[in-house]
């Protein structure tokens, strides 16, 4: 792979892409405080240490060594191994790009030494298949992960690339996919994977080196697929979307990872070919998505079975599977259509999706990790597939790779440039430097967001001449106030959901955006059926549950009920005991009495009518649970209405 001077981040459409936005780096954009910051200090300080240490115990390397001949042994399982390398391979690049780490070098050194020498003559790299499976390359496409793997390897490669690095990592994954074109695209029958995401990984391959035939390979996985070619098996052809062809399929269905996966290679199929059927296709299944196979957390993929996608408005709170991988990879499509359309929903969604359903996947201090996020935990929990608590890793080890390697490139999803000037999408505190005309624009956020909405930018560096500073205005906030320079100015947002600010900066210039954040009470779509009658609680762009352990001495979850008109009180906490930085919610909710135990829980008779208690209900947010004791936790109330629960 030839380094050249590229802008330093995942997704990096060409000169010539037909992108609205354009993204920043990520040592562009430093995050200088808030959650972003803690997140990204326990990626560094705790996850990427727990995660190296796991890729040996667990046998990650252990395979890789074996496939090179160095040594003798048993391959561990899955068969997907090496992937969790390739993606802590990526985390790793973006993570010393970053900020230095001298563990992380090394790492990228020696792991790509190691997957040099277990790399074939040829070019194909699958220790699966090199040390199990000799001579069966390819005849398990459905099932084998091989391409798949090949497109995380190309990742990790362009992410060494963009950074500065060099060494044995690029050239390895240039080779794997040189070898991929030329079985693939250059040779006969079906040359897509089971699982989607080698065709983002070659469009980002085709961005970094300007090699066309990448492109085309990516163009060939996204219009092969759909045709049946993969086989049934493996829970039939839904679950890998062999079912339609792109163009054509209404909606998302099937396991709700590689559908994310996929849908991001089609966006980025588009933006780069100028192909407009195959974004209208994209954006329709999202749209469909969002208004029907969504929990409120953003997270997606309900069923645990085939860890897919249910029928519409199927969205149990207890069952819901929601994957942290899912959730990681819907980041990855909002973020393209956005680049797509510069449209402000789909920073809404990629903001919803971040603080809640793929934040809650990792524990305050980095060292736990959920893998499925359930909107309800009861007292009682068992699930073979679903412990209730956050863990240190998985036998199938998907998700904390894919959390390390989001949270490393964090930067590059807060800020584009388009050519009027520059877009902040998401608010967190951060130092942004952006090209704009010819010069460089420097500014600083300072925010306390999202446990306050005061976001205050300083125009720090500008070239002369005008230019436009975009601010979004959140689908949730109702009442925005905007001061710019000392006066106030109109804050309502067009119809994309910016308000945009044309003018000759002069450094030193203030902004001040005051988003008002009062907490919510939420109700479900009807026919959510599992949801009827029930109530959440929001703020600004957080979900709030309620865990049993903050409620007063003798209240069980399974009693609480809501109010409609229930009054909330926000409650400031700089330094929370354990949960450290937060903002709680007080709800004056009410208590009902436990029914006698009596036979079926079924009976003639109407809805209950026993007074409610007056209690104090105590909701913390949905990103923040399950720091403290494995209790009950849920986040749809039963609502009260004329004093009767209808819901639960
Ligand atoms: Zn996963």
């Amino acid at each position: 792979m030839q380094a050249k001077e590229q802008t330093c981040g995942p997704v990096v459409p060409t000169a010539q892409a037909c992108a609205v936005e354009r993204p920043l780096g990520v040592p562009d954009v430093r995050i200088t405080g808030g959650p972003w910051a803690r997140w990204q200090t326990v990626n560094r300080d705790v996850s990427f240490p727990l995660g190296l240490a796991r890729l040996e115990s667990e046998g990650n390397f252990g395979n890789l060594r074996l496939a090179s001949g160095e040594t003798t042994g048993e391959f561990r399982s899955p068969v997907f191994m090496d992937g969790a390398v390739h993606k802590m391979l990526e985390a790793a690049a973006w993570e010393v790009a970053r900020e230095p780490n001298d563990r992380l070098e090394e790492f990228l050194t020696q792991a790509g030494e190691l997957l040099e020498r277990a790399q074939q003559d040829d070019g194909y790299l699958n220790s699966y298949y090199q040390v199990v499976r000799v001579g069966e390359r390819y005849t398990q496409l459905d099932r084998s992960h091989e391409i798949y793997l090949g497109g995380l390897l190309a990742l990790a490669g362009v992410a060494r690339v963009r950074g500065g690095g060099e060494g044995a990592l690029p050239r390895v994954a240039r080779r794997f996919a040189d070898h991929l074109v030329e079985t693939f695209l250059h040779g006969d029958g079906p040359g897509f994977d089971g699982h989607p995401g080698a065709e983002l990984a070659f469009v980002e391959l085709y961005r970094l080196t300007g090699e066309t035939t990448y492109l085309d390979y990516a163009r060939k996985m996204v219009e092969d697929r759909g045709h049946g070619m993969l086989g049934t098996g493996h829970g039939g052809l839904r679950y890998f979307q062999d079912h339609q062809p792109v163009r054509e399929a209404e909606t998302v269905v099937g396991h709700a990872v590689r559908a994310m996966y996929l849908e991001a290679g089609i966006v980025d199929l588009y933006l780069e070919t100028g192909d407009r059927t195959l974004l209208d296709a994209s954006v329709r299944r999202f749209d469909d998505m969002v208004a029907t196979k969504m929990s409120i957390t953003g997270g997606i993929g309900s069923r645990h079975r085939g860890e897919a996608f249910g029928d519409g408005y199927e969205l149990p709170p207890d069952r819901a599977y929601n994957e942290s991988c899912a959730a990681f990879a819907a980041i990855f499509w909002c973020w393209r259509l956005l680049l797509a359309t510069g449209e402000g929903r789909y920073a809404d969604l990629l903001e919803r999706l971040l603080f809640n359903a793929f934040a809650a996947s990792t524990s305050l201090d980095g060292s736990r990790f959920f893998y499925v996020n359930p909107l309800q935990r009861r007292e009682d929990h068992f699930e073979a597939d679903d412990p209730g608590r956050r863990c240190e890793w998985f036998a199938c080890p998907c998700c904390p790779p894919n959390i390390m390697r989001l949270v490393s490139s964090l930067g590059h999803y807060l800020a584009t440039t388009n050519a009027d000037g520059i877009h902040l999408h998401q608010y967190a505190a951060s130092e942004i430097h952006a090209p704009v005309g010819d010069g460089e624009v420097v500014l600083t956020v300072d925010t306390d967001y999202p446990w306050s909405g005061s976001v205050a930018v300083e125009v720090r560096e500008t070239p002369a001449g005008e230019w436009t500073l975009g601010l979004r205005v959140p689908g949730w906030c109702d009442s925005a106030r905007l001061v710019v320079a000392g006066e106030e100015v109109d804050a309502t947002p067009d119809a994309q959901g910016y308000v945009r600010l044309t003018r000759e900066w002069r450094q030193g210039d203030k902004v001040s955006l005051d988003l008002d954040m009062p907490a919510r009470l939420v109700r479900p779509d009807r026919r959510i059926d599992a949801l009827r009658g029930c109530v959440a609680l929001e703020r600004g762009p957080l979900v709030y549950c309620f865990e049993q352990v903050d409620q007063a001495a003798g209240v069980a979850l399974p009693d609480l009920v809501v109010p409609s008109e229930a009054a909330v009180r926000v409650v400031d906490h700089p330094d929370h005991p354990v949960l450290g930085r937060t903002v709680t919610v007080e709800v004056a909710a009410g208590v009902l009495p436990v029914p006698a135990a009596s036979g079926l829980p079924y009976t003639p008779a109407p809805a209950r009518t026993d007074p409610a208690e007056p209690t104090t209900a105590v909701a913390v947010p949905y990103f923040q649970w399950d720091n403290r004791d494995g209790g009950g936790m849920r986040v749809w109330l039963p609502e009260l209405e004329d004093g009767v629960a209808h819901g639960g």
